[in-house]
Order: C-alpha cells, then sequence, then structure tokens
C-alpha cells in the first residue's frame, strides 16, 4: 500500500489484509487512513519514560541514536524527520503513527488481485461459466480475494479440482 510522506510505503500481513478496503476507498473518492501502534507492548506513558530514561542514561550523539534496537533503521529516519519536541510527542507519534494511503502498489508487485470474472457468472457447483457452456473457471481469474493464511491457494487448488472434475464430466 502506498502512503503519503514516503518513497513506497507500508506492506505485511495485516496491510495487505487491510489493502483491499483501503484501497477501494481511495479509488472511490474517500480518505483511508490507518494508524499504527508501534509499541503494542507498552502503553503511551510506559513508551515515554522509556525514552526519557534512555536520554538520561545513554550518550546519545544523534538523535536517531535514542532509538537504536527499539526501530528499524529506516523507520527511525522517517519518524525523526517529523520532528517530535520530546519524550511524550515521541510516544504519541509511536503509539498512534497516522498514515494516509494513496493507492495500492503496482499489479506486479500485488500478491492478490480483486476483481475479475464476478461469481454471479458461474455455477459455483461446478464452476461452468452461466454465459458460456462448456467454459471453466478456477482461481484467482474469478472475483475472490481471500484473507492471508494460505486461503488465496486453498481457493486456486480447490475451485480448480472442482473445475477439471467437473470439465471432465
Ligand atoms: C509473491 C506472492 C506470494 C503469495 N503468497 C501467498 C500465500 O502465502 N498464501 C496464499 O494463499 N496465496 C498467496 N499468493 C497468491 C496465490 O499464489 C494466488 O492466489 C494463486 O497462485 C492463484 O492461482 P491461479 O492458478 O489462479 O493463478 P496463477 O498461480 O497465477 O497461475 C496462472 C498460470 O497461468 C499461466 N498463464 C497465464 N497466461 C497464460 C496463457 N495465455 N496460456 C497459458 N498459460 C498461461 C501462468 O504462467 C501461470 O502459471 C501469493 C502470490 C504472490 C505473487
Amino acid at each position: 500500500m502506498c502512503i503519503r510522506d514516503s518513497d513506497y510505503g507500508i506492506s505485511g500481513i495485516a496491510v495487505f489484509q487491510l489493502s483491499i478496503a483501503a484501497v477501494q476507498a481511495v479509488r472511490t473518492g474517500k480518505k483511508a487512513e490507518i494508524i499504527l501502534d508501534l509499541f503494542p507492548q507498552y502503553t503511551e506513558n510506559d513508551l515515554q519514560e522509556l525514552l526519557e530514561n534512555r536520554r538520561n542514561t545513554l550518550k546519545i550523539s544523534r538523535e536517531e541514536d535514542l532509538f537504536t534496537g527499539l526501530l528499524p533503521d529506516r523507520m527511525i529516519k522517517a519518524l525523526i524527520t517529523k520532528k517530535p519536541k520530546d519524550a511524550v510527542a515521541y510516544a504519541r507519534l509511536f503509539k498512534e503513527l497516522k498514515v494516509t494511503v494513496q493507492d495500492a502498489h503496482s499489479f506486479e508487485r500485488a500478491q492478490v488481485a480483486s476483481g475479475g470474472i464476478s461469481l454471479s457468472d458461474i455455477d459455483t457447483k461446478t464452476m461452468q461459466s452461466r454465459k458460456i457452456k462448456g467454459l471453466y473457471f478456477a482461481g484467482e481469474i474469478l472475483d475472490v480475494c481471500a484473507h492471508c493464511g494460505g486461503y488465496n491457494l486453498q481457493w486456486a487448488w480447490s475451485s480448480g479440482a472442482l473445475a477439471g472434475r467437473s470439465a471432465a464430466k
């Protein structure tokens, strides 16, 4: 998913799950914003305390050194450009990092694509087209976009087996 203020954006399992809804919203003219909690294991107060302790006890020559070991380097570089003024502002930023969705990444980089042949045009007991007899469909060419966890592969295999068996009959 592409977001503002970034060369590329965010990715990963949770983003894959959200991307269909977020991108559909953006493409229909709505605003989609994602709020990331970068430290779900800490409360905002715990985080603030942690950052204050690090600043007081570590010899820090560069601002980004404060976060070494807490966040990936590239993320630290991006976040400090937002210039939070103190530990309170950093803790708030890390607990509620707001990113505005611009669009999905390119089709070439997609793992799953939504859209395609509508299921309403298919007899799902056989996977045969309702429009053209003898034509069967399976997998991702159909408008099925499943959750992460192997469900897209499962759909491809199961619908493929069904389409194949039905066509053979
Ligand atoms: C990087 C990546 C990671 C993924 N990870 C997961 C995952 O972890 N879990 C999960 O469930 N899903 C995952 N997916 C999605 C999953 O792989 C697809 O949903 C699934 O493979 C779709 O199966 P399919 O048979 O419909 O299409 P495809 O697997 O795309 O197969 C279509 C085949 O048709 C061939 N073909 C195309 N045009 C022609 C033509 N004109 N003539 C002859 N052959 C042609 C292609 O070469 C290809 O071999 C991932 C996808 C990608 C890209």
